[in-house]
Protein backbone atom coordinates (compact mmCIF):
# COMPACT_ATOMS: atom_id res chain seq x y z
CA UNK A 1 0.00 0.00 0.00
CA UNK A 2 1.22 3.22 -0.59
CA UNK A 3 2.02 6.16 1.45
CA UNK A 4 0.41 9.76 1.73
CA UNK A 5 1.80 12.41 3.64
CA UNK A 6 -0.72 14.13 6.39
CA UNK A 7 0.39 17.40 5.16
CA UNK A 8 -1.48 16.68 2.04
CA UNK A 9 -4.16 15.16 2.76
CA UNK A 10 -4.68 18.41 5.55
CA UNK A 11 -3.81 20.48 1.84
CA UNK A 12 -6.48 18.78 0.31
CA UNK A 13 -8.63 19.85 2.49
CA UNK A 14 -7.80 23.86 2.18
CA UNK A 15 -7.53 23.85 -1.59
CA UNK A 16 -11.03 22.02 -1.56
CA UNK A 17 -12.60 24.83 0.64
CA UNK A 18 -11.31 27.57 -1.98
CA UNK A 19 -12.35 25.42 -4.65
CA UNK A 20 -16.03 25.44 -3.39
CA UNK A 21 -15.56 29.39 -2.76
CA UNK A 22 -14.37 29.93 -6.30
CA UNK A 23 -17.71 28.20 -7.34
CA UNK A 24 -20.02 29.62 -4.88
CA UNK A 25 -18.70 33.25 -6.99
CA UNK A 26 -19.63 31.93 -10.17
CA UNK A 27 -15.05 31.10 -11.22
CA UNK A 28 -15.38 27.98 -13.79
CA UNK A 29 -11.22 27.83 -14.16
CA UNK A 30 -8.54 28.41 -11.72
CA UNK A 31 -4.56 27.38 -11.96
CA UNK A 32 -2.13 25.36 -9.83
CA UNK A 33 -0.60 28.92 -9.12
CA UNK A 34 -3.60 30.70 -8.45
CA UNK A 35 -4.37 27.79 -6.15
CA UNK A 36 -0.92 27.73 -4.43
CA UNK A 37 -1.42 31.90 -3.61
CA UNK A 38 -4.65 31.18 -2.05
CA UNK A 39 -3.42 27.87 -0.12
CA UNK A 40 0.24 29.93 0.73
CA UNK A 41 1.89 27.09 -0.56
CA UNK A 42 4.18 26.91 -4.16
CA UNK A 43 2.43 25.87 -7.19
CA UNK A 44 4.68 22.29 -7.14
CA UNK A 45 3.35 21.30 -3.96
CA UNK A 46 -0.25 21.76 -5.35
CA UNK A 47 0.94 19.82 -8.51
CA UNK A 48 2.48 17.47 -6.33
CA UNK A 49 -0.38 16.90 -3.82
CA UNK A 50 -2.97 16.38 -6.87
CA UNK A 51 -0.07 14.13 -8.88
CA UNK A 52 -1.09 11.49 -5.34
CA UNK A 53 -4.18 11.20 -7.10
CA UNK A 54 -3.99 10.90 -10.99
CA UNK A 55 -3.38 13.77 -13.94
CA UNK A 56 -5.91 16.81 -12.97
CA UNK A 57 -6.77 19.39 -15.71
CA UNK A 58 -4.47 19.81 -18.96
CA UNK A 59 -0.99 21.48 -18.92
CA UNK A 60 -1.33 25.18 -19.84
CA UNK A 61 -5.12 25.29 -19.56
CA UNK A 62 -5.47 25.00 -15.60
CA UNK A 63 -8.44 23.39 -13.86
CA UNK A 64 -11.84 23.44 -14.22
CA UNK A 65 -13.61 24.19 -10.86
CA UNK A 66 -16.55 22.05 -10.39
CA UNK A 67 -14.88 19.16 -11.53
CA UNK A 68 -11.59 19.40 -9.65
CA UNK A 69 -13.63 20.11 -6.48
CA UNK A 70 -15.56 17.02 -7.51
CA UNK A 71 -12.76 15.11 -7.62
CA UNK A 72 -10.89 16.37 -4.40
CA UNK A 73 -14.66 15.93 -2.82
CA UNK A 74 -14.36 12.19 -3.90
CA UNK A 75 -10.59 11.62 -3.03
CA UNK A 76 -11.46 13.31 0.67
CA UNK A 77 -15.20 10.46 1.40
CA UNK A 78 -17.58 13.44 0.92
CA UNK A 79 -19.78 12.20 -1.47
CA UNK A 80 -22.17 10.43 1.23
CA UNK A 81 -23.03 12.11 4.77
CA UNK A 82 -21.29 10.50 7.48
CA UNK A 83 -23.18 9.50 10.79
CA UNK A 84 -21.86 11.00 14.30
CA UNK A 85 -22.08 9.79 17.65
CA UNK A 86 -20.08 11.71 20.29
CA UNK A 87 -18.88 10.22 23.58
CA UNK A 88 -18.72 12.83 26.59
CA UNK A 89 -21.68 15.34 26.95
CA UNK A 90 -20.16 17.61 29.69
CA UNK A 91 -18.89 21.21 28.33
CA UNK A 92 -16.85 20.49 25.08
CA UNK A 93 -19.51 18.07 23.94
CA UNK A 94 -22.46 20.10 24.64
CA UNK A 95 -20.32 22.87 22.81
CA UNK A 96 -19.36 20.61 19.90
CA UNK A 97 -22.91 19.11 19.67
CA UNK A 98 -24.56 22.88 19.47
CA UNK A 99 -22.50 23.72 16.39
CA UNK A 100 -25.54 24.95 14.14
CA UNK A 101 -23.29 24.02 10.76
CA UNK A 102 -22.42 20.46 11.32
CA UNK A 103 -24.12 19.32 8.67
CA UNK A 104 -23.79 21.69 5.97
CA UNK A 105 -20.03 19.45 5.64
CA UNK A 106 -21.97 16.23 5.28
CA UNK A 107 -21.02 14.73 9.30
CA UNK A 108 -24.42 14.32 10.72
CA UNK A 109 -24.53 14.02 14.79
CA UNK A 110 -26.71 10.87 15.68
CA UNK A 111 -26.51 10.27 18.73
CA UNK A 112 -24.92 11.34 22.74
CA UNK A 113 -23.67 9.17 25.20
CA UNK A 114 -22.21 9.66 28.71
CA UNK A 115 -21.52 7.58 31.94
CA UNK A 116 -23.07 10.37 34.33
CA UNK A 117 -26.52 9.12 35.49
CA UNK A 118 -27.26 12.74 36.01
CA UNK A 119 -27.25 13.38 31.94
CA UNK A 120 -28.08 9.88 30.69
CA UNK A 121 -31.63 10.35 29.74
CA UNK A 122 -31.69 14.27 29.39
CA UNK A 123 -32.63 15.26 26.04
CA UNK A 124 -30.20 17.52 24.27
CA UNK A 125 -30.26 18.66 20.98
CA UNK A 126 -33.26 16.57 20.10
CA UNK A 127 -31.24 13.43 20.75
CA UNK A 128 -31.74 11.33 24.78
CA UNK A 129 -28.17 10.81 26.15
CA UNK A 130 -27.62 7.30 26.49
CA UNK A 131 -25.40 5.13 27.89
CA UNK A 132 -22.26 4.18 26.24
CA UNK A 133 -23.19 0.30 26.88
CA UNK A 134 -26.25 1.22 24.44
CA UNK A 135 -23.39 1.71 21.54
CA UNK A 136 -23.07 -1.54 19.79
CA UNK A 137 -26.67 -1.61 19.13
CA UNK A 138 -26.92 2.09 18.36
CA UNK A 139 -24.17 1.93 15.94
CA UNK A 140 -25.83 -1.04 13.92
CA UNK A 141 -28.96 0.06 13.93
CA UNK A 142 -28.24 4.06 13.16
CA UNK A 143 -25.45 3.22 10.51
CA UNK A 144 -22.62 4.93 12.44
CA UNK A 145 -19.33 5.82 11.07
CA UNK A 146 -17.62 8.25 13.56
CA UNK A 147 -17.25 8.35 17.02
CA UNK A 148 -16.13 11.94 18.84
CA UNK A 149 -14.26 11.58 22.31
CA UNK A 150 -14.77 14.27 24.61
CA UNK A 151 -14.12 12.77 27.90
CA UNK A 152 -11.63 13.42 30.66
CA UNK A 153 -8.33 12.18 29.64
CA UNK A 154 -8.39 9.18 32.10
CA UNK A 155 -11.13 7.91 30.29
CA UNK A 156 -10.13 8.33 26.62
CA UNK A 157 -8.85 5.15 26.40
CA UNK A 158 -12.17 3.58 27.56
CA UNK A 159 -14.55 5.50 25.88
CA UNK A 160 -12.24 4.11 22.36
CA UNK A 161 -12.77 0.96 23.60
CA UNK A 162 -16.52 1.15 23.59
CA UNK A 163 -16.63 2.64 19.86
CA UNK A 164 -13.80 0.28 18.76
CA UNK A 165 -16.37 -2.89 20.52
CA UNK A 166 -19.19 -0.98 18.50
CA UNK A 167 -17.71 -1.42 15.19
CA UNK A 168 -16.51 2.22 14.51
CA UNK A 169 -13.30 2.91 12.20
CA UNK A 170 -12.95 6.41 12.47
CA UNK A 171 -12.15 8.50 16.18
CA UNK A 172 -11.83 12.02 16.32
CA UNK A 173 -9.88 12.27 19.85
CA UNK A 174 -10.17 15.53 21.86
CA UNK A 175 -9.07 14.30 24.96
CA UNK A 176 -5.22 15.21 25.30
CA UNK A 177 -4.42 11.12 25.24
CA UNK A 178 -2.93 8.84 23.06
CA UNK A 179 -5.04 6.17 22.38
CA UNK A 180 -4.88 2.23 21.35
CA UNK A 181 -6.85 0.91 18.46
CA UNK A 182 -6.52 -1.94 16.19
CA UNK A 183 -4.85 -1.03 13.09
CA UNK A 184 -7.97 -1.07 10.88
CA UNK A 185 -9.08 2.18 13.47
CA UNK A 186 -8.25 5.78 12.55
CA UNK A 187 -7.84 8.05 15.26
CA UNK A 188 -7.24 11.63 13.68
CA UNK A 189 -6.38 13.54 17.39
CA UNK A 190 -7.57 17.56 18.09
CA UNK A 191 -5.40 19.20 20.50
CA UNK A 192 -5.13 23.29 20.76
CA UNK A 193 -3.01 22.94 23.86
CA UNK A 194 -1.03 20.87 21.26
CA UNK A 195 -0.94 23.73 18.48
CA UNK A 196 -0.57 26.77 21.33
CA UNK A 197 2.49 24.99 22.19
CA UNK A 198 4.05 24.38 18.29
CA UNK A 199 2.35 28.18 18.24
CA UNK A 200 5.23 29.06 21.06
CA UNK A 201 8.03 27.26 19.47
CA UNK A 202 7.55 28.84 16.34
CA UNK A 203 7.72 32.45 17.74
CA UNK A 204 10.18 31.88 19.88
CA UNK A 205 12.68 30.98 16.85
CA UNK A 206 11.39 32.65 14.44
CA UNK A 207 14.06 31.81 12.10
CA UNK A 208 12.49 28.07 11.68
CA UNK A 209 10.66 27.91 8.95
CA UNK A 210 7.56 25.11 9.26
CA UNK A 211 8.32 22.42 7.40
CA UNK A 212 5.93 22.12 4.97
CA UNK A 213 6.26 18.97 3.22
P1 LIG B 1 -16.16 17.72 31.19
O1 LIG B 1 -15.68 17.18 32.47
O2 LIG B 1 -17.03 18.96 31.19
O3 LIG B 1 -16.98 16.59 30.39
C1 LIG B 1 -16.53 15.27 30.26
C2 LIG B 1 -17.76 14.35 30.17
O4 LIG B 1 -17.32 13.03 29.89
C3 LIG B 1 -18.56 14.28 31.48
O5 LIG B 1 -19.92 14.58 31.23
C4 LIG B 1 -18.36 12.84 31.95
O6 LIG B 1 -19.49 12.32 32.64
C5 LIG B 1 -18.14 12.12 30.62
N1 LIG B 1 -17.44 10.83 30.74
C6 LIG B 1 -16.43 10.48 31.57
N2 LIG B 1 -16.03 9.21 31.31
C7 LIG B 1 -16.81 8.76 30.29
C8 LIG B 1 -16.86 7.54 29.56
N3 LIG B 1 -16.02 6.53 29.80
N4 LIG B 1 -17.78 7.43 28.58
C9 LIG B 1 -18.64 8.42 28.31
N5 LIG B 1 -18.63 9.61 28.95
C10 LIG B 1 -17.72 9.78 29.93
O7 LIG B 1 -14.87 17.93 30.31
P2 LIG B 1 -14.68 18.97 29.07
O8 LIG B 1 -14.25 20.28 29.57
O9 LIG B 1 -15.89 18.88 28.20
O10 LIG B 1 -13.43 18.31 28.34
C11 LIG B 1 -13.57 17.05 27.72
C12 LIG B 1 -12.25 16.62 27.11
O11 LIG B 1 -11.90 17.47 26.05
C13 LIG B 1 -11.08 16.64 28.09
O12 LIG B 1 -10.26 15.53 27.82
C14 LIG B 1 -10.38 17.93 27.75
O13 LIG B 1 -9.00 17.90 28.08
C15 LIG B 1 -10.58 17.97 26.25
N6 LIG B 1 -10.53 19.29 25.61
C16 LIG B 1 -9.98 19.31 24.38
C17 LIG B 1 -9.94 20.48 23.68
C18 LIG B 1 -9.32 20.45 22.30
O14 LIG B 1 -9.17 21.44 21.64
N7 LIG B 1 -8.98 19.28 21.83
C19 LIG B 1 -10.44 21.66 24.20
C20 LIG B 1 -11.02 21.61 25.46
C21 LIG B 1 -11.08 20.40 26.15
Amino acid sequence: MSTIPTATISRLVTYLRILSRLEAQGIKKTSSDHLAEEAQVSAFQVRKDLAYFGRFGTRGAGYAVPTLRRELRRILGLTRPWNVVIIGMGRLGQAISDYPNFDQYDFIPKGFFDTDPALVGQVFGGFEILHPDELPRFVREKGIDIGFITVPQAAAQEAADALVRAGIKGILNFAPAVINVPADVHVEPVDFLAGLKRLSFYIQNPQLKEELA
